[in-house]
């Protein structure tokens, strides 16, 4: 098992060992001190047996892989609304490609998968490559989507064997919803829930992003929805990931204040437990109406936990959001050179860094954006 070793928070702006009754302790966050691990050493071969792990102990399983960079929406904090530029598709991997990486990766000991783009649903045929994956003996698939084009989509995805669905949703008031995302239609969104829980994909998951000003008047409205429907409500914390650049700390609402606001009104209880892998810290309510989530990267990062590796639509591995170390395998597989492929994975995470550095003065945002590399 995975070391879960916590260090002490660091930088002026690293947040306070909380008082809270949860919470992971923050992991230090430092991209140079691993670089000065490197630096001054031969870059070191990862092991090539056993399972994906870095040289902090943790265990990868977890690989998202990102279809296609495009997407119907221009969500505020994602994409501007205008001169977002795209990859040619000759750049995006095959079908046949990303199983082939999905094929020596479950070798290689991952067992989640997860499709995301952009929009995942844009790419056509999704349905093939979600029956290709599970072909391969994936018992945990799941998709994020912003649910545009779910509705019609739903049946066939289950019946590929999709397990699993996020919907992006980030206000219940029509208006507002549009404004936030873009193009989008919340009723469209919320019969697309409807849909998908119909073909079995329950309990569904509800990932908000939080703006100061835009929709934090919204906590408790979206506690209520997920008290009502028995949906899981994830609040994310805004990440400088955006395409624009604009990303602004003033924008982010940390998970903490969430969680006392909820918990203000209608109390809560930790479900997570130490060594959790997954990225939201879940709560139930204590009356036993539903759960929540909080995603809070940026507050209280959960890097000493992390297990995720993501392919990019164009082919790159990339082992941490926040970073902009890349490792392509579209040549090794264009080339059918699977054991490169099984190389270039264990490198990618051998080499991860042991933490994001988003509180770090030094900290600049990553080149590609969340659409790019798949949130
Ligand atoms: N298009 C799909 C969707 O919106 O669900 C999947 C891709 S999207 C990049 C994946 C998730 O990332 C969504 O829940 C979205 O809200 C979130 N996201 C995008 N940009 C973000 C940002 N700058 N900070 C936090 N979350 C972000
Ligand atoms: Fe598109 Fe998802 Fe980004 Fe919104 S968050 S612009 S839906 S990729």
């Amino acid at each position: 098992m995975a070391s879960r070793e916590h260090l002490p928070a660091s930088g002026p702006e690293a947040p306070p060992t909380s008082s809270l009754p949860f919470g992971r302790v923050p992991v230090k966050l430092s991209v140079r001190e691993h670089l000065n691990v490197t630096s001054t050493t031969t870059p070191e071969p990862a092991p090539t047996q056993g399972p994906l792990i870095d040289r902090y102990g943790r265990i990868h399983d977890d690989l998202r892989i990102s279809v296609t960079d495009r997407c119907n929406l221009r969500c505020v904090y994602c994409m501007p609304l205008e001169g977002m530029s795209f990859l040619p598709h000759g750049d995006l991997l095959s079908f046949d490609e990303i199983a082939a990486v999905a094929e020596v990766a479950r070798d290689l000991g991952v067992r989640s998968i997860r499709l995301t783009g952009g929009e995942p649903l844009m790419r056509a045929g999704l349905v093939d490559l979600v029956a290709r994956l599970k072909g391969l003996g994936f018992e945990d698939l799941a998709m994020t989507t912003n649910a545009m084009t779910l509705a019609s989509h739903a049946r066939a995805l289950v019946d590929a064997g999709l397990t699993r669905v996020n919907v992006s949703c980030d206000s219940l008031r029509a208006e507002r919803f549009s404004s936030i995302r873009r193009r989008g239609d919340l009723a469209v969104v919320l019969h697309a829930m409807d849909v998908a829980e119909e073909v079995g994909l329950a309990p569904l998951k509800v990932n908000v992003v939080l703006l100061r000003g835009e929709n934090d008047d919204e906590i408790e409205d979206f506690a209520t929805f997920a008290r009502d429907t028995g949906r899981v409500v994830r609040f994310i914390e805004f990440m400088p990931l955006d395409a624009q650049g604009s990303w602004d700390r003033a924008q982010l609402v940390p998970g903490r204040e969430v969680f006392e606001r909820v918990h203000a009104r209608w109390p809560l209880e930790p479900l997570s437990r130490e060594g959790d892998v997954a990225p939201a810290e879940r709560f139930r309510f204590l009356d036993g109406r539903g759960e929540i989530g909080l995603i809070s990267s940026v507050t209280q990062p959960f890097c000493g936990t992390c297990n995720r590796l993501r392919l990019t639509a164009d082919g790159d591995l990339r082992n941490c959001l926040f970073s902009d170390d890349e490792r392509p395998v579209r040549d090794a597989l264009r080339r059918h050179d699977l054991d490169e492929v099984a190389r270039l994975l264990r490198q990618a995470v051998w080499d991860k860094y042991p933490g994001h550095a988003i509180n770090d003065p030094s900290f600049l945002s990553p080149a590609r954006s969340m659409s790019m590399i798949g949130g």
